[in-house]
């Protein structure tokens, strides 16, 4: 994931330099790359959020432009898990005290990892999962509808056999994988004539730049009635789907981009 991200503007450079500076986490005279940040599942909700007496910025904003790596998703408290959401919409956190209140920039890509149940068995085809249905849905049910809603993109990893971990044949390089970043990203700036990008659009720019023609918005109706999607799913999509056809080139969203977009939501029938 670091290595794909684009690099930094001189702009946003000078933002998260403010704000480790701030923090007191300055290393060196400037920030350079983009944040990558992975607290611990025992991080208490003021270090994830911010705040305390003296109010400071959380991890949150420390992976302000870069990344916030959430591992063992569930096993974070629920009212931590909670506190993202309004920042997860918003890109700024507020944290009140009886000195005023402060409000820190939060723009951060989620990014979360979980088992699919306790013993992380459930679905393997070689070994078999221990846990109760019970069990299952207590863990399942951990992290709530409307914060698995803000996610937008879902993959299942399955176990890797042997044979496909031992392939001499390389994956993708993550600098060539870094320049269709760029490039799309490059794309999104030109299109909002400043530096944005598509999950930040408003209902105006989403109705004018992710236009379906009429077989694609057919395939939206069908997937909205037969997974019960809400509206703020059915945005989240079409900027997805923009976005996938940006780093395809593509001027237009065709229904492969729209359908790898549905693909990645969570769905409940
Ligand atoms: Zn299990």
């Amino acid at each position: 994931m670091a290595g794909i991200l684009p690099d930094l503007s001189l702009e946003e450079a000078l933002e998260l330099t403010k704000i480790y500076s701030i923090a007191g986490k300055l290393t060196g005279s400037v920030v350079t790359s983009r944040p990558v940040r992975s607290p611990h599942h025992t991080t208490s909700n003021v270090a994830l959020v911010g705040g305390g007496a003296n109010p400071r910025p959380g991890e949150i904003t420390l992976s302000h432009r870069g990344i916030l790596f959430l591992d063992e998703f569930p096993e974070f408290p629920r009212n931590v898990l909670e506190a993202l959401r309004q920042p997860l919409e918003d890109g700024v956190v507020t944290v009140s005290r009886a000195s005023g209140s402060f409000t820190f920039p939060a723009k951060f890509t989620l990014v979360a990892a979980q088992n699919p149940c306790p013993c992380g068995y459930l679905g393997d085809l070689n070994k078999p999962c221990v846990c109760s249905p019970g069990q299952v849905f207590k863990y399942q049910k951990k992290v709530s509808g409307p914060l698995l809603d803000r996610i937008d993109l879902h993959v299942e990893v399955p176990r890797l056999p042997y044979e496909k971990m031992a392939e001499q044949e390389p994956a993708e390089d993550s600098k060539n994988i870094k320049l269709r970043v760029q490039k799309a990203r490059e794309v999104q700036a030109q299109r909002f004539g400043q530096a944005k990008t598509n999950s930040e659009m408003s209902i105006i720019e989403l109705k004018q730049y992710c236009k379906l023609g009429d077989a694609e918005q057919q395939v939206m109706k069908q997937a909205m009635k037969q997974y019960n999607f809400s509206g703020r799913s059915l945005h989240r999509i079409l900027k997805v789907s923009r976005t996938i056809a940006d780093l395809a080139g593509s001027e237009v969203i065709t229904g492969q981009h729209l359908g790898e977009a549905i693909m990645y939501r969570p769905k409940t029938e």
